[in-house]
């Protein structure tokens, strides 16, 4: 099916950008990788009237580090995450999620911006923001905002974004301490969307005796990208060890909200929710030097 009628523009600059978004409200849509919108706007399920198109605003796509931060531009491609040498170095979790995120067509377009701005509970990117503490950088003519991640999935494909703002970056706290993190993924097929995702930080102390830092979010199993709250609290203070893990691993399994569907029943995601944690921690634990 063709999409409905709309204008199109290309702005070059940020401020053009916001200025647009400022004028139009409701009616624009920003188009990225296009991999999401496109798709809705061909089933006539967004019918915006006019897109706005930053893949030619310059300063978006941009990884580095500055002020303790791992900073993400909004457009950054799943590809360039797959391949940044900063990232790589800097993030376990991110490292281990980039290659997970569909396929090569997909990910040469698609940007971690419009994935996070998407809020798709199937999204990868939203688990690994919310395991990591990321926070979310947001302008508009009005200024700048910066959302916590916890409160930037607000429900099924509704992030906290106003229809007038821009993400343009997207900030991952540097490890302050030996840390270790992955992401796990169970995909019926090559290049699917999650069955089941889970995402995992942990960093220790100084002496790598006790955990200090834990993040744990589940890709999949409810309508939004799930934080496990009692699972990181669990951990936090504690000496790694397979107990303790297993202990998160089901406080993990509690959090979650699946649904049984054509990938597979409640019970079985939950199951593998469990054994992802367990994996995932013991993972981390081992990358931050505690085996
Ligand atoms: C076949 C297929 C398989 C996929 N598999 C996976 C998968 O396994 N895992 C996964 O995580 N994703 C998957 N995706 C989704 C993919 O990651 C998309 O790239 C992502 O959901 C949207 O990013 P985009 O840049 O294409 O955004 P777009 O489609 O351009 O935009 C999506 C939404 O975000 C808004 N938006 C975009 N950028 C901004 C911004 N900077 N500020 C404010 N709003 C913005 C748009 O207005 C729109 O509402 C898949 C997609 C396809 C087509």
């Amino acid at each position: 099916m063709y999409p409905a009628a709309f204008d199109y523009v290309a702005p070059r600059t940020v401020d053009e950008t916001l200025a647009i978004l400022a004028d139009r409200g409701e009616d624009v849509k920003i188009l990225a990788g296009g991999q999401s919108l496109i798709p809705l706007m061909k089933l006539r399920l967004a019918m915006p009237k006019k897109l706005v198109d930053i893949n030619r605003v310059p300063g978006l796509d941009t990884v580095g580090v500055a002020d303790g931060h791992l900073t993400v531009g909004a457009l950054t491609r799943h590809n360039d995450m797959v391949h940044s040498e900063v990232v790589a170095a800097e993030n376990h979790t991110m490292a281990a999620a980039a290659p997970w995120i569909s396929d090569p067509l997909v990910r040469n377009l698609g940007t971690v911006g419009g994935s996070l701005a998407h809020s798709d509970p199937q999204g990868d990117w939203g688990s690994v923001m919310l395991a990591c503490g990321a926070e979310m950088v947001a302008r508009t003519t009005r200024g700048q905002r910066t959302i916590p991640v916890g409160e930037f999935f607000v429900d099924l494909f509704t992030s906290a974004l106003e229809p007038d703002e821009l993400l343009t970056e997207i900030h991952v706290p540097r490890y302050q301490g030996p840390a270790g993190g992955t992401y796990l993924k169970l995909e019926r097929k090559v290049g699917d969307y999650a069955t089941v995702g889970v995402a995992v930080h942990l960093q220790l102390d100084a002496g790598r005796q006790r955990i200090e830092q834990a993040g744990i979010a589940l890709t999949a199993v409810g309508p939004k990208n799930i934080k496990a709250v009692d699972a990181e609290q669990a951990l936090v203070g504690q000496v790694p060890g397979d107990d303790l893990f297993a202990e998160a691993a089901e406080l993990a399994a509690a959090a979650a909200e699946p649904r049984t569907d054509v990938r597979g029943s409640a019970d079985y995601k939950r199951s593998v929710v469990s054994t992802f944690v367990r994996r995932g921690l013991s993972r981390a634990a081992e990358q931050a030097g505690r085996a």
